[in-house]
């Protein structure tokens, strides 16, 4: 069935998420790239052939358009004239071809619900899906608050209460092992949004605040009986007759990935150094917000381009690497650290290299479904990395060696171009002179004559060379991060030598 929006429109410029990667990307022609697309959708070319018409398409008319040099697509219920896009598509024109004269959505979230097409294909949008009245049973609730019998017992529920100078809101998450990982908490102006993550689910408390609330924000979390509390200070200390008008998705509990990303403007608070190309970049979460990122996840960056907006994963880092660490926080405010490389023709990397300090830029939530149990029951952990890989493989390796006390060793394989593009050599150097579990072998593959440690690329040889059990029997967790080919090609020799699917863990988008 075709997705029709509930939505005003056309859309509303709301969730705007815009990406090239994550999939397997095919070379693109020269003149091809993202900054290309944008420029050719500015050049004031009729995209869609309607000379901006907007009209309404009904299923059968979407059918027709199913060829290359004549292709539409819907998207959550707004339909795409796409061929002017196939040779800008980063996954290639086959990739978009298969959603052809039909309702792409499906295909699209399983791809990269992130990327923005509502922002990328403004110009190629040829209306929406005519409505098809469907008529719903008696009774029945708008689509995302109905839950089944099981999935209603797990909805988490809220109250709240007040003193003369504070409102509490409780949440009774009806989870045992709730943590920080799970809470995520805004309030800007008077508008609150608190997220509660149960499982794969998302629960929703999102409120217009009756009255005006100081900018702190406090999250306390009975872990044990998963009892999440937000502790708001009033402004004026007046009784509060109601906590707030609900906003469209207050009270939901969704799936994941039913909820779009949110975002809030974070401050670059500092940029250092880290190689010739890679700097550390902190920016500061406001102090009305409440979000920790979770080992081996990413949050996405948003920033507009040439008028676009564009939308790039990048996996938060530690500000450095030592052991018994305390995540600490930058001045009043908690941070996010992100080691970045900055390419020299990137779209997205050049245009965050010239943020100053004091820019905001906005942060989503984070997303990925790496799980820390995993490393709490192996023994063995190695670390697969490549370039920038090296990411989620700075807080998997501390928790690793201050949290998973099952765990024999921790060896990192990390593959680099040069000697001068090693993130941190030395902090992993000393690290593993501190902790003899840890074990660190860098490869290169562009090395200088001087250099005496290994080279070469990813191979099965280097890998049945540095990655063997401990024992025999030992339980392993192979984690692997790198350019979309190291990374499917480490996978597969890992396969070849007897590792299971359940022993490797790929990062991808
Ligand atoms: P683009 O404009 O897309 O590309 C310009 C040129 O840059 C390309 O022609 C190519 O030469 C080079 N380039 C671009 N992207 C890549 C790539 N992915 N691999 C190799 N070369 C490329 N990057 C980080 O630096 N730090 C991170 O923590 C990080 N985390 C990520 C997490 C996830 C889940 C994913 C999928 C990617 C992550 N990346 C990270 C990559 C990041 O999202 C961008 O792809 C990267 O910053 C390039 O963006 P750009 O717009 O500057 O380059
Ligand atoms: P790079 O170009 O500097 O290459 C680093 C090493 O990767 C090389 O020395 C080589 O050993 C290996 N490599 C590169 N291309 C290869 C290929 N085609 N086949 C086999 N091995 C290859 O790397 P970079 O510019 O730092 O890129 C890092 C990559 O990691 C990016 O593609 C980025 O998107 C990805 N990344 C992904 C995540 C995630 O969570 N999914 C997080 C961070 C970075």
């Amino acid at each position: 069935m075709l997705n029709v929006p509930t939505q005003a429109f056309p859309a509303p410029s709301s969730q705007q998420r815009v990406a090239a990667g994550g999939r397997a990307k095919v070379p693109l022609k020269p003149g091809r790239s993202l900054m290309d697309w944008i420029r050719l959708t500015k050049s004031g070319k009729d995209l869609t052939g309607l000379k901006g018409r907007l009209i309404e398409v009904t299923e059968d008319e979407l059918a027709k358009h199913n060829k290359k040099e004549d292709c539409w697509i819907c998207i959550r219920g707004f339909v795409y004239n796409v061929t002017p896009y196939m040779e800008y598509h980063p996954g290639g024109e086959d990739e978009l071809m298969k959603a052809a004269g039909t309702d792409g959505t499906d295909l699209f979230d399983q791809v990269h619900r992130w990327v923005n097409y509502e922002s990328m294909l403004k110009e190629c949008l040829v209306g929406r899906m005519a409505v098809k009245p469907v008529a719903a049973p008696k009774g029945m609730l708008p689509e995302k608050k109905v839950l089944g019998a099981s999935a209603k017992d797990l909805t988490p529920s809220y109250d709240w209460f007040q003193t003369d100078s504070l409102i509490t809101i409780v949440i009774y998450t009806k989870q045992k092992d709730m943590n920080g990982d799970l809470v995520i908490v805004d309030c800007q102006d008077k508008r609150l949004r608190g997220e509660i993550i149960v499982g794969d689910h998302s629960y929703l408390v999102e409120l217009d605040l009756y009255q005006a609330v100081q900018e702190d924000v406090a999250v306390n979390i009975a872990e044990k009986v998963g009892k999440v509390e937000i502790i708001l200070k009033k402004k004026d200390n007046i009784h509060w007759k109601m906590l707030g008008q609900p906003l469209e998705s207050h009270n939901t509990l969704l799936k994941r990935m039913d909820r779009g990303l949110f975002y809030r403007k974070c401050k670059l608070v500092s940029k250092t150094e880290v190689t010739h190309d890679t700097k550390l970049f902190c920016l500061m979460l406001p102090k009305s917000t409440h979000l920790h990122v979770p080992t081996g996840q990413h949050v996405y960056l948003k920033q507009i381009i040439a008028g676009t907006e564009v939308v790039k994963p990048y996996t938060p880092v530690l500000p450095f690497l030592p052991l018994d660490f305390k995540e600490p926080s930058c001045h009043d405010g908690a941070c996010i650290y992100l080691m970045i490389k900055i390419y020299s023709c990137g779209l997205f990397t050049q245009a965050l290299n010239h943020l100053q300090i004091g820019d905001y830029i906005s942060v989503s939530n984070p997303e990925g479904n790496f799980k820390k149990s995993q490393v709490q029951t192996s023994e063995d952990l190695f670390l697969l990395a490549a370039g920038t890989g090296f990411t989620p493989m700075v807080k998997l390796l501390n928790f690793a060696l201050t949290e998973a006390s099952c765990l024999r060793a921790v060896k990192l394989i990390f593959f680099n171009k040069t000697e001068d593009d090693i993130l941190w050599r030395s902090q992993l150097e000393q690290l593993a002179l501190r902790d003899e579990r840890f074990e660190v072998q860098f490869i290169l593959s562009q090395p200088t004559k001087d250099w005496t440690g290994k080279q070469g690329k990813i191979s099965s040889s280097l890998l049945s060379e540095f990655v063997k059990r401990s024992r025999k029997d030992s339980k392993v967790l192979i984690c692997i991060c790198g350019p979309t080919p190291f990374t499917e090609q480490g996978v597969q020799y890992l396969k070849d030598l007897g590792y299971s699917q359940e022993e490797i863990y790929a990062f991808t988008a």
